[in-house]
C-alpha cells in the first residue's frame, strides 16, 4: 500500500499537540479540537512570556500579570482535558484561578513589581501536560529556589533591577502559593481525566474482546455449517456420480453417452464448487494448517500436469513443465497444498487460454537459510491475460478480473484466493504478471527445508533423438533424458537420416507432418522409435505397432520404457502397466454403508472389481458381522445411526486384539471432506481415508491395496 507523505506543517502541529496534550486517546470525538484549543493557548501564552521579556531587557521592568494572564486560559483548559470533572476537581481549578486573579489584582495595585522567573513557570506547566509529573514536580522545586535566591539577593545584596527586592514578601508568597495550587490542580485533573481515559479504554477493550469472540464464534458456526452442507451434498452426489459411472459401463449410443458425459462433468464442477468452498471457510476461520512432511517437487509437477492434460488436450493446448535440475529431489513441506496452489493457477491458464501453450517451471532464486532451498514456481499461458487494474483486485474472494466472462468460463472467483492464502500460509505470495490479450503468468517465491535425498537411479545408456517442434517441450524432454545419463539431440523436424543406434522420440506434433515421409518409413525400419502422444489420443495405426508414451510423460515412464526398448530382458515394465496391475483385488469385502443409494452404487462397484460384497448397515451390524466371517477389507462410512463407523472401528480392532485375528484393513468412505476427518479415522484404527463422491478406479485401488499387516 502506498504510503501517505504527511506534510511538515502537519508534523509540527502533530508534535505540538502531543507535547501539549499527550498522546491522542481513542474513542474521544472532541480530542481533535481540544487539542487545537489547548496548543492555541498554550502558543499564545508563550508569545506572551516572549513578549514579557523583551519589555524586560529593554525597559528592567517586570510584570507578573503578563505571565498570570498567560496561565488563567492555560488552566481553564486544562479543564476542559477532564471529561466529567468531579466536584473536589472543579474547586481546586476555581481555586487556583481566584488565586491567579487576586495575584493579577495585587499585582495591578503595586504597580507591576516583584521578583519573578516566569521562564521557570513554562516548564513545569509543559511536564504536567504531558503528564511527567515527577519533572513537573522538580521544575517547580527549582523554580521556588531561584525565587529564594533572587530574594535573598534583593533583600542582602544589591537589587537585580530597579523594581526588584521591593516586592513585599506576603505578595511574593501568594503568587508562589498560587502557582502550586494551579499545577497541584492540573496534576489532579490530569490523573482524574487519565483514569477516565483508562476506565473508558478498559471498557472499550472489553467490548471488542466480546466482538472478537462473537466474530470467531460466528466463524466457527459458520464452517461447522458449511462442513454439515457439505457431508449433506456430497451423500447424495456419491449416489448420482456413481450410477452415471456405473452406467458408463453398460452400453448406450452415442447421444446417451453425450448426455452421460454432461451430467458426469456438471458433477465434477459442482464438487469442485463445494470444495472451494469449504477450503475457503476452512483458510478465513483460520483453521487450516500445513502439513511438513518430505516429497518430491518434480513428482508433484508430474502429478499436476496428469491433471491439467485432459483439459489441456481438448483444446489442442500444448501442456509443459521444467523442473530446473538444481531443485533438491526432494524437500520438506505440506505436498498436498502446493499441488492445489499449482492445480489452481494450471486450471485458470487452461481455461484462460484457447491457442498456444501452459507451461509451468520450478525454479531455485535467491539466498535461502541454511539446510533450505528457495523456489520460484510459475503457471505461464498464451491467454486472454489480465490489465493491471484487474490484477490487482483477484486476490478478493468472490472477484473475478471481467464479470461479463463469467458466462463464458465459469468460476466462482475462490481459486486465487484460496492459493494466495495458501502461499500466504507458506511464507510467500502469488504475483501476476500480464498483458491483456497475449497471457498472463502467475509466480510465487516459496522456502522449503532440503530433505536427505535419495541415492540416484543408475544411469541409462543409450542416444536418443527427441523430434518435437515446441520448443518447450523438446528442451524439456531432452533435460529430462539428459538427467537420467542419456546422449541426447532434440530437433525441430525429423532429419533425413539418422545417426546409428539413435532411439526416436517422435512428438505426436512431429508426426503431423513426419508420418508420411521416407525419412519416417525408413525410422520405423532400421531405429527404435517411440511416439509421444496426447493423453485423449485416439490410437493412430502407428500406435498399435509402435511403442508410445502419452502427455505428460512421467519420468518413470520415461525411464522404464526406454530401459524395456533397450534392454527386452529386463523384467522392468512401464509404470503405467506396473499401476493397473498393483496387487490383487480383495476378495472378501464388508461393505458398512446405512444410505440405501451409496450402497447400491459401492456394492456394484465392488462387484464390477471382483469382489464379494458382505453387507452391513450400521456399526453394531458391522461388528458383529465381521466376528462371523473372514473379509480381507471392510469399508466404512462413518456417519451411520445406532453406532458410528469410528466405534465400529474402535470395535473392531478390539476384538481383534483380544482374539489375536490377523489386522484387517479398514477404510473410510465417507463425505466428511476435511483433513481433521481423515486424521479422526486414523486415528479410530483405520487403515486409510476414500472421500465421497469417489470414482470406480479410486475404488479399485482401494480394494487392489495389499491387506494389512498382522497386528
Ligand atoms: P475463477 O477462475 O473460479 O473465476 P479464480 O479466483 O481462480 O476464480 O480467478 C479469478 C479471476 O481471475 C478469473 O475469473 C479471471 O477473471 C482471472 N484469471 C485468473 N487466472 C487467469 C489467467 N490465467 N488468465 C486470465 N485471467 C485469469
Amino acid at each position: 500500500m502506498p504510503t501517505v507523505e504527511r506534510s511538515s506543517a502537519q508534523n509540527l502541529t502533530s508534535h505540538v499537540t502531543r507535547l501539549c496534550v499527550g498522546p491522542a486517546l481513542p474513542d474521544d470525538p472532541m480530542g481533535r479540537t481540544r487539542a487545537f484549543v489547548f496548543t492555541l493557548a498554550t502558543a499564545l501564552t508563550l508569545a506572551v512570556c516572549l513578549f514579557y521579556f523583551v519589555f524586560f531587557l529593554a525597559v528592567g521592568r517586570s510584570f507578573d500579570g503578563w505571565v498570570v494572564f498567560g496561565l488563567v486560559p492555560l488552566t481553564l483548559l486544562n479543564t476542559l482535558q477532564c471529561r466529567r470533572p468531579d466536584g473536589l476537581v472543579r474547586a481546586l481549578i476555581g481555586l487556583g484561578v481566584a488565586t491567579n486573579f487576586l495575584i493579577l489584582y495585587l499585582v495591578y495595585r503595586e504597580g507591576g513589581v516583584g521578583p519573578t522567573s516566569w521562564w521557570l513557570i513554562v516548564p513545569p506547566y509543559m511536564f504536567v501536560n504531558c503528564g511527567m509529573h515527577r519533572e513537573a514536580i522538580v521544575a517547580l522545586a527549582a523554580n521556588v529556589a531561584a525565587e529564594s535566591v533572587l530574594l535573598l539577593v534583593n533583600r542582602f545584596g544589591t537589587p537585580l533591577s530597579s523594581d526588584m527586592g521591593t516586592a513585599p514578601d506576603l505578595l511574593f508568597l501568594s503568587s508562589r502559593i498560587g502557582l502550586a495550587i494551579v499545577m497541584l490542580s492540573s496534576m489532579i485533573v490530569l490523573d482524574r481525566s487519565r483514569a477516565t481515559t483508562l476506565a473508558s479504554l478498559r471498557q472499550a477493550n472489553s467490548k471488542l474482546e466480546r466482538a472478537n469472540e462473537s466474530a470467531l464464534a460466528a466463524a466457527e458456526a459458520k464452517a461447522r455449517f458449511l462442513a454439515t452442507m457439505s457431508h449433506e451434498i456430497r451423500t447424495p452426489m456419491n449416489g448420482v456420480m456413481g450410477a452415471a459411472e456405473l452406467l458408463k459401463r453398460t452400453s448406450l449410443d452415442a447421444k446417451q453417452g453425450h448426455y452421460l458425459d454432461t451430467l458426469q462433468h456438471s458433477g465434477i464442477h459442482l464438487l469442485e464448487l463445494i470444495n472451494d468452498v469449504l477450503d475457503f471457510s476452512k483458510l478465513e476461520a483460520g483453521k487450516a494448517q500445513l502439513e511438513q512432511r518430505p516429497f518430491n517437487p518434480r513428482d508433484l509437477v508430474e502429478d499436476v500436469l496428469e491433471s491439467l492434460a485432459p483439459r489441456a488436450h481438448a483444446k489442442a493446448l500444448v501442456l509443459h513443465a521444467r523442473v530446473a535440475p538444481e531443485v533438491p529431489e526432494t524437500i520438506v513441506g505440506d505436498a498436498a497444498r502446493l499441488r492445489q496452489i499449482l492445480t489452481n493457477l494450471g486450471a485458470n491458464a487452461v481455461k484462460f487460454t484457447s491457442v498456444g501453450d501452459v507451461g509451468i517451471t520450478v525454479g531455485t532464486v535467491g539466498h535461502a537459510s541454511a539446510g533450505h532451498c528457495r523456489l520460484r514456481l510459475a503457471v505461464r499461458d498464451t491467454g486472454i491475460g489480465l490489465d493491471v487494474e484487474q490484477s490487482t483486485r483477484l486476490f478478493q474472494a468472490f472477484t473475478q478480473a471481467d464479470g461479463s466472462t463469467t458466462r463464458i468460463y465459469g468460476g466462482t472467483g475462490l481459486g486465487l484466493a484460496i492459493s494466495n492464502e495458501l502461499a500466504r500460509l507458506m511464507g510467500g505470495s502469488i504475483v501476476i504478471d500480464s498483458t491483456p490479450g497475449e497471457g498472463a503468468s502467475f509466480s510465487c517465491e516459496l522456502e522449503f527445508p532440503v530433505a536427505a535425498q535419495d541415492a540416484p537411479a543408475p544411469p541409462l545408456e543409450g542416444q536418443v533423438l527427441v523430434v518435437d517442434p515446441f520448443a518447450a517441450t523438446r528442451e524439456s524432454l531432452a533435460e529430462l533424458l539428459l538427467a537420467m545419463g542419456v546422449q541426447v539431440q532434440a530437433a525441430a523436424q525429423m532429419p533425413a537420416a539418422l545417426p546409428a543406434e539413435t532411439t526416436l522420440l517422435l512428438s505426436s506434433r512431429a508426426l503431423i507432418t513426419a508420418s508420411n515421409t521416407a525419412a519416417f518409413r525408413a525410422a520405423l525400419e532400421f531405429h527404435r522409435v517411440v511416439l509421444v502422444l496426447p493423453c485423449d489420443a485416439e490410437f493412430s495405426t502407428y500406435a498399435q505397432t509402435t511403442p508410445h508414451l502419452f502427455e505428460p510423460i512421467r519420468r518413470a515412464c520415461l525411464r522404464a520404457t526406454l530401459q524395456a526398448l533397450w534392454h527386452p530382458t529386463s523384467t522392468a515394465l512401464p509404470a503405467a502397466t506396473q499401476d493397473t496391475l498393483a496387487g490383487p483385488v480383495a476378495r472378501h469385502v464388508l461393505l458398512v454403508e446405512d444410505n440405501p443409494v451409496n450402497l447400491e452404487v459401492a456394492a456394484a462397484m465392488l462387484e464390477q472389481a471382483g469382489c464379494e460384497v458382505d453387507i452391513a448397515r450400521d456399526g453394531r451390524e458391522a461388528i458383529e458381522r465381521w466376528m462371523r466371517g473372514h473379509h480381507e477389507l471392510v469399508l466404512m462410512d462413518c456417519q451411520m445411526p445406532v453406532l458410528d463407523g469410528l466405534a465400529a472401528t474402535r470395535g473392531i480392532r478390539a476384538a481383534e486384539a483380544a482374539s489375536g485375528r490377523d489386522r484387517c484393513r479398514i477404510v473410510a468412505l465417507t463425505a466428511n471432506a476435511f483433513p481433521d476427518d481423515r486424521a479422526r479415522c486414523l486415528e479410530a484404527g483405520m487403515d486409510d481415508f476414500l472421500s465421497k463422491p469417489f470414482t470406480f478406479a479410486q475404488l479399485e485401488q482401494i480394494v487392489r491395496q495389499p491387506s494389512a499387516t498382522t497386528a
